[in-house]
């Protein structure tokens, strides 16, 4: 590292990569300081015995392609396709989609029996909502008004989408229309060759525009005089720098890189009341070499309880649970297949555990797993070689987000996030917060509205 540079982004999750990437076209020098060994974030992966396992490429709407397009180039777009089937698996209904306004419709209007007309409604609201509308009405309200008393649309409407960013139905309807709109329009896509290639095209894109990528650099502080970024403390040495980019969790962020000292008496008012997203767990299936696996679907939403229910979505007896199966075709010339099954949960449900207790409960969380699984692969059993368990300790301890949260911040948190430069003149955030700026989508968007941001103040400066 050198000992000063026009922009030191904090973390690499593609909130900071993107921001990372941007500042660099625009010519400055950026640092980008991860304190992990592997780029990525949540949207990472990680290799055991000749398995890849992708932790967050389960889906992303459309939009990806345009954003990876404009603020990473070409070869990113033309690698994302479809994923063309989504299975809806439990009590109220069984159904496959693409995931598509055309194919909800379809669904709608031939499964549940619901008039066109109010089906066409829902979906044009939708499309009309924008972040600026009012932000009274919950989904709950939302849902009544177009549907009213049908928890089974409910569910088939809501059930990704809790698992997507851990929003539930008293949340405001429009982090729901947004989210949704955008999944809804088109379908759901994946990045082909997997979250390892991505990164590595990441990285290679982020050299060749003169980003200085540092692993395992732990931003200790980012130091602050007189109400305006100087630098950051970095694996203990300090490095000057104009502008910092946090792409660590907001909270972090705030009251341990900055300090509360810095921020005035009202926005730490509003500020302590953000709240943290929920966690996940999540169990990663191997299948051994030369095994395959029949064609069961991309995306199964697989639930056991009798209707939708945020909080049964989180609890620690699962009873929803998220496979993404990866088939030969993500990664084309492989011949390997692997599951991940994705529960939401939360933190203190794993932090309490002794070290024995904790390895028991990730044990039966796979056993428990492999038992659901075996309704779809009756011989994962015999076909599966490998095994392991993520849960909120785990994302907390490769993040550093506060009970591990999966999708930063709640809806609350937007305007803090959005509004840091007007309290330290230089510092920018961009990450996971508010629903809307979550997922990988959000955050690639977000990274790009932090660099326009930093590169405006550096620029006018
Ligand atoms: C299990 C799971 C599945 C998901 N699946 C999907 C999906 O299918 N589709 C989708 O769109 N989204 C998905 N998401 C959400 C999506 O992955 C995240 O919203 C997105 O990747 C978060 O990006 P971010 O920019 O907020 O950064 P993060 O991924 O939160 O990364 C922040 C980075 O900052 C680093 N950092 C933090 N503090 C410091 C510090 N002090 N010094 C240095 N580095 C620091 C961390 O190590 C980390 O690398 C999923 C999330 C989870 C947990």
């Amino acid at each position: 590292m050198k000992d000063n540079y026009d922009v030191i982004v904090v973390g690499s999750g593609l909130g900071g990569l993107t921001a990372a990437n941007i500042m660099a076209r625009n010519g400055h020098r950026v640092l980008l300081a991860e304190q992990h060994f592997q780029l990525g974030g949540l949207a990472t992966y990680f290799r055991r015995k000749h398995h890849i396992f992708d932790v967050a490429l389960h889906g992303f709407p459309i939009g990806m392609q345009k954003s990876f397009r404009k603020y990473w180039g070409k070869p990113f777009a033309e690698r994302i396709a479809q994923v063309r089937k989504i299975v809806f698996d439990n009590p109220q209904f069984h159904l496959t989609t693409t995931f598509d306004t055309e194919d909800f419709t379809r669904h709608l209007v031939e499964t549940f029996k619901v008039p066109k007309e109010r089906v066409d409604g829902f979906f044009a609201e939708l499309k009309a909502m924008n972040y600026y509308d009012d932000q009274s009405e919950t989904t709950r309200g939302l849902f009544q008004r177009h549907f009213p008393d049908r928890p089974d649309v409910w569910r088939l409407l809501m059930e990704p989408i809790t698992y997507a960013n851990g929003s539930t139905l008293d949340e405001p309807a429009i982090s729901y229309g947004i989210v949704f709109g955008n999944f809804m329009s088109k379908g759901v896509y994946t990045f082909i060759g997997g979250t390892d290639l991505m990164l590595d095209m990441m990285a290679e894109e982020l050299r060749a525009n003169g980003v200085d990528i540092q692993t395992r650099a732990l931003v200790e502080k980012i130091l602050v005089d007189g109400g305006k970024v100087r630098g950051a403390v970095v694996n203990g040495q300090e490095i000057a720098a104009k502008v910092v980019i946090s792409n660590g969790s907001l909270l972090n962020t705030v009251q341990d890189l900055v300090g509360e000292e810095h921020f005035a008496a009202e926005y730490l008012a509003g500020f302590r009341k953000v709240k943290v997203s929920n966690s996940s767990s999540q169990v990663y299936l191997g299948i051994r070499p030369g095994e395959k696996l029949e064609d069961i679907g991309d995306l199964l939403f697989t639930s056991t309880c009798p209707v939708f229910d945020s909080a049964a979505i989180c609890a620690k007896q699962v009873t929803s649970r998220t496979y993404s199966v990866y088939y030969p075709s993500i990664r084309p010339g492989t011949d390997k297949y692997t599951i991940v099954a994705s529960m939401n949960g939360w933190y203190d449900d794993w932090a309490g555990y002794t070290r024995e207790e904790y390895k028991a409960a990730k044990e039966a969380l796979i056993e428990d797993t492999l038992n659901a699984l075996e309704k779809y692969v009756p011989n994962i059993r015999a076909i599966c070689d490998y095994t392991e368990a993520a849960t909120p300790k785990t994302f907390q301890r490769y993040t550093l987000h506060r009970q591990g949260a999966s999708f930063g911040t709640k809806f609350d948190g937007l305007r803090y996030s959005m509004n840091l430069h007007e309290q330290i003149a230089g510092l920018f955030h961009t990450g996971s917060v508010g629903i809307i700026m979550s997922g990988w989508l959000g955050t690639v968007n977000y990274g790009v509205m932090a660099a326009n941001e930093a590169d405006k103040f550096l620029t006018l400066r």
